[in-house]
């Protein structure tokens, strides 16, 4: 797995079939975009079970699983990958804690949700599991394009 520089460490985010639903992908795509990250792929899915299974992988045998992947299938998503300084570690920060009612305000779960099983998105939680889910869900590769702003969001 290629090591990226730090500049463009990218992570993968995608809001939920809730966020979709609720009108709130421009309000979440310009929270990442406002902070300075790139947005380097994006598409709309309507994911399959089996998709869906292999994403969340790590959580299968968890009591809420059944119902975790039927609300993920139960409408499309908008998947997209950011592209910047700490993407992963400041994508998370950006998104709130897993419960949203343990979200700071400010942050996206923080603002836009109450519960855990409604938190209308995702972000990787290591860059590891970044590259992983940018390759399961854009196995067509992402864009590569000339950052025209790089001078006034980083130092080098
Ligand atoms: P995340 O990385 O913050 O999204 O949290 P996890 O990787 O631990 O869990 C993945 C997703 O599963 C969460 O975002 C929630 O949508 C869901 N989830 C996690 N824990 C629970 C739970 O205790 N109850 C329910 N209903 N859903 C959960
Ligand atoms: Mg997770």
């Amino acid at each position: 797995m290629p090591n990226r520089p730090p500049n463009a460490e990218r992570s993968f985010i995608m809001i939920k079939p809730d966020g979709v639903q609720r009108n709130l992908i421009g309000k979440i795509v310009g929270r990442f975009e406002d902070r300075g990250y790139k947005i380097v792929a994006m598409k709309m899915v309507h994911a399959t079970t089996e998709h869906l299974e292999k994403h969340y992988a790590d959580l299968k045998g968890k009591p809420f699983f059944p119902g975790l992947i039927k609300y993920m299938a139960s409408g499309p998503v908008c998947a997209f990958v950011i592209q910047g300084l700490d993407a992963v570690k400041t994508g998370r920060a950006m998104l709130g804690a897993t419960n949203p009612l343990a979200s700071a305000v400010g942050t996206i779960r923080g603002d836009y949700c109450l519960v855990t099983g409604r938190n209308i998105c995702h972000g990787s939680d290591a860059v590891e599991s970044a590259e992983h889910e940018i390759a399961l869900w854009f196995p067509e590769g992402v864009i590569e394009y000339e950052d025209t702003e790089h001078a006034w969001i980083y130092e080098n």
